[in-house]
């Protein structure tokens, strides 16, 4: 299950060696900030974007990396807000989305984030946006992009199920000055907030933190099967969308030559991308976003069964208020009429999050089933896996326990 070793001149850091080692890095950046000059981040074989050392990492580097690394560990604080177990701490569940309806269109869900980041904007709340987008050269990669125009928000819409790393080059972002919003995957959320502790310049220069639900991040190898699925060649490709443009959305890649393939959303993420998704993620506590200011995800509607349904409709975004910024934010987005949101239940988040509920119950089994064959695992205070765990049964539990077990004998974690 080994990653990739750093390629060192110098004596490689001992906390990227093991997070390497362990298949631990969830590819956020902070390490190539922490460690400017030394470490930097780059696409791995199997296309992940994972740190590379080329210099010496001081002692103090490396503690700070120790710090703020979620493959090290997650500390969740637990505060006076109400703690829910298994959807986090929140002050307030709705769903809703974009008053403006080409943000909607082009939102993944109902574009509930590209709308806050707009009134933020609009309200000179923050100078800047500091998000991923498609990489003009790759056209299926990301790339950390800052937005200082409202108009250019809806470019950055919808989910890119590729590696991102938005913290890599955050000291350029902190020394410019501006104030910015960020917009990262719950992972990148949780190093940035650790990152604040010892860095007074991140609560003062990025005062709003969101995410979204997060099932995990695949390798470019899923939008490369995509593309052999859609009879493409990557030199062919002009433009390619995940999803958005409609809810779900299609997986689609513009041509050269004018036309367009498509894919649905159940084939492109449920029948490819989910099995291309880096293992940290399948030991992941915190897919929910439980340290960002507002989280949004998917409000799909459950089928008969019980299961979310991903026909095509107009997009509808959960959205949490995590924080009480974060609270007040989706409040003023809506009297600001920048967002429609109504409240919604959690009772009914099970239903429609399978995926995230079953991580939230088994991650501890998981856990276990490494440590007892000696491979390291990321350190997690506050996300009640035992609680939870014991609310998955006891066969949900043995089942996760020995699945992992199986595949790290198989070689397959
Ligand atoms: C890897 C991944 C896994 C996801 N898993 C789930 C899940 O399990 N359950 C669920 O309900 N929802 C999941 N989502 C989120 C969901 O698809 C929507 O992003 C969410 O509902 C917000 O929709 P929106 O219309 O409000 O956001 P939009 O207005 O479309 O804004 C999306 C924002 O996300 C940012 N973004 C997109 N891709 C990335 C990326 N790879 N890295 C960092 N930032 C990015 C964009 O820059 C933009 O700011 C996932 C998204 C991603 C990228
Ligand atoms: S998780 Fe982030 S900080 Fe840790 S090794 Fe990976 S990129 Fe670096
Ligand atoms: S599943 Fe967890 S570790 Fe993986 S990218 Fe999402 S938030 Fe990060």
């Amino acid at each position: 299950m080994s990653e990739r070793r750093p390629e060192v001149n110098a004596p490689s850091s001992p906390v990227l060696d093991r997070v390497l080692k362990g298949s631990l890095c969830s590819g956020c950046g902070a390490c190539a900030t922490i460690a400017h000059g030394s470490v930097s981040m780059s696409y791995s074989k199997d296309g992940f974007l994972r740190p590379v050392q080329s210099g010496p990492v001081s002692p103090e580097q490396d503690r700070r990396i120790r710090q703020v690394c979620p493959g090290v560990g997650l500390q969740l604080p637990l505060d006076d807000r109400p703690q829910h177990l298994l959807w986090g701490p929140f002050l307030s569940m709705y769903s809703g989305h974009a008053t403006d309806p080409n943000l909607r269109r082009l939102g993944s869900s109902g574009g509930v984030l590209s709308a806050v980041l707009t009134y933020l904007l609009d309200n000179g709340e923050i100078d800047q946006i500091l998000q991923v987008a498609a990489d003009p050269e790759l056209k299926f990669a990301n790339r950390t992009i800052t937005v200082a125009e409202c108009g250019d928000i809806a470019a950055a819409a919808g989910s890119r199920y590729a590696p991102s790393a938005p913290l890599a080059d955050l000291e350029h972002h902190l020394a410019s000055g501006q104030r910015f919003a960020f917009v990262g995957k719950p992972c990148d959320v949780a190093a940035l907030q650790a990152m604040k502790v010892g860095d007074a310049r991140i609560a003062e220069r990025i005062p709003y933190l969101l995410s979204f639900f997060c099932a995990g991040v695949p390798s470019l190898a899923g939008a490369r099967e995509i593309l052999a699925r859609m009879g493409v060649e990557e030199d062919e490709v002009t433009a390619f969308r995940y999803r958005g443009d409609g809810w779900p959305g299609m997986a689609r890649a513009d041509l050269r030559n004018g036309t367009h393939r498509e894919m649905s959303y159940a084939d492109s993420w449920g029948g490819i991308l989910s099995r291309h998704v880096q293992f940290r993620c399948k030991i992941c506590p915190d897919g929910i976003g439980s340290f960002a200011d507002v989280v949004c995800a998917d409000a799909w509607e459950a089928d008969e069964k019980g299961y979310p349904r991903f026909e095509e409709r107009d997009g509808v975004s959960l959205a949490v208020g995590r924080s009480v910024k974060g609270d007040v934010l989706l409040r003023r987005a809506v009297e600001s009429g920048y967002l429609e949101l109504s409240p919604f239940d959690p009772a009914g988040l099970s239903a429609i999050q399978p995926g995230q509920l079953s991580k939230r119950r088994f991650v501890l089994s998981r856990v276990l089933a490494l440590k007892l064959l000696w491979k390291p695992v990321p350190a997690y205070r506050g996300f009640h896996l035992l609680r939870n765990a014991m609310s998955g049964g006891l066969r949900g539990n043995v089942r996760n326990f020995l699945g992992t077990v199986r595949r790290a004998f198989l070689g397959r974690l």
